[in-house]
């Protein structure tokens, strides 16, 4: 089918709620390198929005998507046990704080399920705590709950009064922001580590810490939301040990299932400890298919140490990115391979991705007039470098000896 056929059946057909899209259908990947129906190759710097850790046709994905396929079970649902799920479930707690694991289909259920822990947490002990503070710039998911707590009037607007009450929002990196908004109700406080949709906008590693001391003293429950910076992405399994502060609920997603939709929520004893038998569930949510993809993905990102791999690219992409010389360029920002680079308003991000794209490269875009890097872990320094060549070309006069 050409693009046009498949534009027209979209614009005719499809929810208005993504407009009009990148003019590209990709149709075949492979490594970083995605290929239209032109055959024009494109190399990826953004991994469908950080979820393909290991890019396209990795045998640790396609392997364990086509075994599992094979056995014709895809799905059996949860009245029954799920061997790649209690396997998954043991290697998270295995490399994490976490004491116990439940799997969702998507960040936002991930994050739906973390309030209602949180929630579930206050309500065992009789406590009256429901209210959830979370930051503004934040992106939590686009459910009724998640919404609530993403810190955009955009996202927001339209849904107000917001579902459900006591979620609200406080300026990110502002420690006192923050205690003055705590109250004898506060059950939780829900951040990104790096706020990625917002901007790729890493928390000041003093706010964590004093957030963390903040929840111990007041008795508050910590959660983070590692959607986009988890699974090696931000050069650890997730950033929160970068940080040295750990939550005491994590969500987790995008990279997870390395393309396979899959999230999960994380909680230590004394969370998990708090939840009984009903009061949570999911038809699909760690179903057999996405739990051996994802067992499968893990296993070889964490056996391989993709942690020191994001860390070392990144870094590399990182100084290469600080060295463009543009006029165009406010800040480069970000923690492994999350990049952002902040433009200037005269520079639009959106016409910079298309420039690129003409180029044979996908990157993205986050709030703020932001262009964000996220590419696959396996990505090489000859693509990071070519894209920067590239990206010099767009941005601006080249740089100077
Ligand atoms: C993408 C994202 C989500 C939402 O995940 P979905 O799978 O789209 O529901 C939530 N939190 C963060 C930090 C994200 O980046």
């Amino acid at each position: 089918m050409e693009l046009s056929q498949i534009k027209s059946l979209d614009s005719q057909y499809f929810l208005g709620v993504f407009g009009e899209r990148f003019p590209v259908c990709f149709v075949r990947g492979e490594a970083s390198t995605l290929y239209d129906q032109d055959g024009k190759a494109y190399t990826d710097l953004f991994a469908g929005i950080a979820v393909n850790a290991l890019g396209y046709n990795h045998a640790a994905v396609t392997d364990a998507l086509m075994a599992q396929a094979q056995t014709g079970i895809l799905h059996t649902s949860n009245l029954y046990y799920v061997q790649p799920q209690a396997e998954l479930a043991a290697l998270l707690c295995q490399h994490t704080f976490a004491s116990r694991v439940f799997f969702s289909n998507s960040g936002a259920e991930a994050n739906e399920a973390a309030m209602k822990l949180a929630r579930k947490y206050f309500y065992a002990q009789g406590s009256g705590r429901y209210k959830i503070l979370s930051a503004h710039h934040s992106f939590h998911g686009r459910t009724l709950a998640t919404v609530a707590a993403t810190g955009h009037d955009y996202y927001q607007e339209p849904y107000r009064p917001l579902l459900p009450s006591g979620v609200s929002q406080i300026p990110y990196n502002d420690i006192e922001a923050l205690r003055s908004a705590v109250d004898d109700q506060t059950a939780a406080v829900l951040l990104e580590p790096v706020q990625g949709e917002g901007g790729v906008t890493p928390a000041d590693p003093a706010y964590l810490a004093a957030v963390r001391a903040l929840c111990d003293e007041q008795g508050i429950l910590l959660i983070f939301d590692e959607v986009q910076t988890g699974v090696c992405r931000t050069g650890s399994l997730y950033c929160y040990e970068q940080y040295g502060v750990v939550p005491d609920i994590m969500t987790s997603a995008k990279g997870l299932g390395c393309g396979f939709p899959i999230g999960a929520v994380l909680a230590n004893e004394k969370v998990a400890s708090a939840i009984a038998i009903g009061d949570h569930g999911s038809t699909f949510g760690g179903n057999t298919l996405a739990c051996n993809v994802s067992l499968s993905a893990m296993r070889y990102l964490i056996d391989n140490d993709f942690a020191a791999v994001a860390r070392e690219k990144g870094a590399h992409l990182m100084s290469r990115l600080r060295s463009l010389s543009s006029d165009k360029i406010v800040e480069v920002r970000g923690m492994g391979l999350l990049l952002g680079i902040q433009l200037t308003d005269d520079c639009v991000a959106k016409q910079v991705v298309l420039k690129m794209l003409e180029r044979g490269f996908v990157v993205g875009t986050a709030a703020g007039n932001v262009l964000r890097i996220a590419p696959p872990l396996i990505v090489t320094y000859a693509e990071m470098d070519a894209f920067v060549a590239a990206l010099q070309d767009v941005l601006g006069a080249p740089a100077q000896a």
